[in-house]
């Protein structure tokens, strides 16, 4: 007799997430659903679609220093993830 094998592929690293269900743009304390911890999550901030409108707003109000919103902390998306097993919960994005 053959063991029975789930048809579902094994994932490492997938999306899990326990709640809560809104991120916030700091670390926050979540139960990871992959390796069951309850952890502060870790946080990479990233340039994403609020950067580039302000970017563009810049750029056409004065053009030399439509970098600055790629610069600034509070234009960035929060990616928030587990520390321990690296597991990615999800993205706060600001638009
Ligand atoms: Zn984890």
């Amino acid at each position: 007799m053959q063991p029975i094998e789930s048809s579902y592929p094994t994932a490492p690293h997938c999306i899990v997430l326990t709640p809560p269900a809104m991120l916030s743009t700091g670390p926050m304390h979540v139960t990871c659903g992959n390796c069951r911890r309850t952890v502060l999550t870790s946080v990479t901030k990233e340039n994403g679609a609020c950067a580039y409108v302000a970017t563009l707003f810049v750029c056409l109000i004065c053009c030399p220093f439509f970098w600055l919103p790629l610069c600034m902390e509070s234009c960035k998306d929060v990616h928030h993830s587990c520390p321990s097993c690296g597991a990615r919960f999800g993205t706060y994005k600001k638009i």
